[in-house]
C-alpha cells in the first residue's frame, strides 16, 4: 500500500516519526509522501524524505497561508524560488499540496474574522497561489496534491483555464468531500481522486466513493487528521491521531464498498500511485 499523503513532518510526530514510519511499514506500507504545507514544513518533509527509504516529499503552500501574504507579487514569486529550489531533491515528487480553501473555520485557529473585503481578498491570493503552483509544477513536470474545501466552482475555473491540466496524470483531488457532481467533473478533467478516514464517516460519501474508477483511486490518511472509524469513536490510541499504517483501514472500506477483495483494491491502487508520482 501507498499511502499517498500523511504530514509526518507535523509536530504530532515530532517525538516518534521514526517508530510511526515502521510500524506502518510492518503494516504494508511500502510508501509514504509527506506533503508540506508552507516552506517550513515542506524543507522538513525533504529533510524526513532523504533520511528514509520509504519516505517521498511533495513541497507546496497551502491556502490556509494565503492570508500571512502582505506583499503580494514580491512574496509569492520568492516563496516559488524557494519551492522550486527544495523540489529539485530526486525524492520530491509531486507539488502541493495547494489550492483553495473557502471554509471559514469557526473556533480554530484558521477562523476567519475579516471583513467581506478583507476575505475576498484573501480568495484571490488563494487563486494566485494556486496558479503559480500550478505554473511551477508544469516546468517541472511533476504532479499536483490538491486541496479543495468549500470552492469546487473556482477550483475548476482556475484549472480549466491552466493549459497545464489538459494532460492527463496532471495531480490528485486530495480528501474528497464534494457532490456526485463536482467528483465527475474531476473525473473527466483526468484528475485521480483520494477519500481519507472520511469514508469510514458517513455512508453516502462512502457511496460517492465508488463512483471513481478503480484506475483513478489512490490511498491516504491525511495524518494526523481524519482518524477512521472505529479507532475515533473508540479513543484508545494514544495520542488521539491517524497514522500511515491506517490506509489499510481505508482500503479495506473501499474492499466493503466496492464488494472486492481488499488485494484488488491494494493492487490497484499502488498501480495508480506508482503512475502519477514516478516514484
Ligand atoms: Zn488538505
Ligand atoms: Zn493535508
Amino acid at each position: 500500500m501507498i499511502d499517498t499523503h500523511t504530514h509526518l513532518n507535523f509536530q504530532a510526530f515530532d517525538n516518534d516519526w521514526p517508530e510511526v514510519v515502521d510500524h506502518a511499514v510492518k503494516a504494508g506500507v511500502t510508501k509514504m509522501i509527506v506533503v508540506g504545507t508552507d516552506l517550513e514544513s515542506s524543507q522538513k518533509a525533504v529533510d524526513m524524505a532523504n533520511s528514509h527509504p520509504a519516505l517521498y516529499a511533495a513541497v507546496g503552500i497551502h491556502p490556509h497561508h494565503a492570508r500571512q501574504i502582505r506583499n503580494q507579487k514580491s512574496e509569492i514569486r520568492n516563496l516559488i524560488i524557494q519551492l522550486e529550489n527544495l523540489a529539485q531533491h530526486p525524492k520530491v515528487i509531486a507539488i502541493g499540496e495547494c489550492g483553495l480553501d473557502y471554509h471559514r473555520y469557526q473556533n480554530t485557529k484558521y477562523q476567519i474574522l475579516n471583513t467581506e473585503k478583507e476575505w475576498s481578498q484573501i480568495k484571490s491570493l488563494q487563486q494566485e497561489l494556486l496558479q503559480t503552483q500550478l505554473s511551477l509544477a508544469q516546468s517541472l513536470d511533476k504532479p499536483v496534491i490538491l486541496h479543495s474545501r468549500e470552492a469546487s466552482e473556482d477550483i475548476l475555473h482556475t484549472l480549466r483555464t491552466t493549459p497545464y491540466v489538459l494532460r492527463t496524470n496532471s495531480g490528485v483531488f486530495h480528501c474528497f468531500d464534494g457532490s456526485h457532481q463536482y467528483l465527475k467533473k474531476i473525473i473527466e478533467a483526468g484528475f485521480y481522486v483520494s477519500f481519507t478516514g472520511n469514508i469510514t464517516y458517513n455512508s453516502d460519501r462512502a457511496t460517492l466513493s465508488t463512483l471513481v474508477p478503480s484506475n483513478r483511486l489512490l490511498l491516504e490518511t491525511d495524518c494526523p487528521f481524519m482518524l477512521p472509524e472505529p479507532l475515533r469513536s473508540k479513543n484508545y490510541r494514544q495520542p488521539l491521531r491517524s497514522e500511515p499504517q491506517d490506509v489499510k483501514i481505508i482500503a479495506q472500506s473501499h474492499a466493503d464498498m466496492r464488494k472486492i477483495q481488499l488485494d484488488e483494491v491494494v493492487k490497484s491502487t499502488t498501480q495508480n500511485a506508482l503512475r502519477l508520482f514516478h516514484f
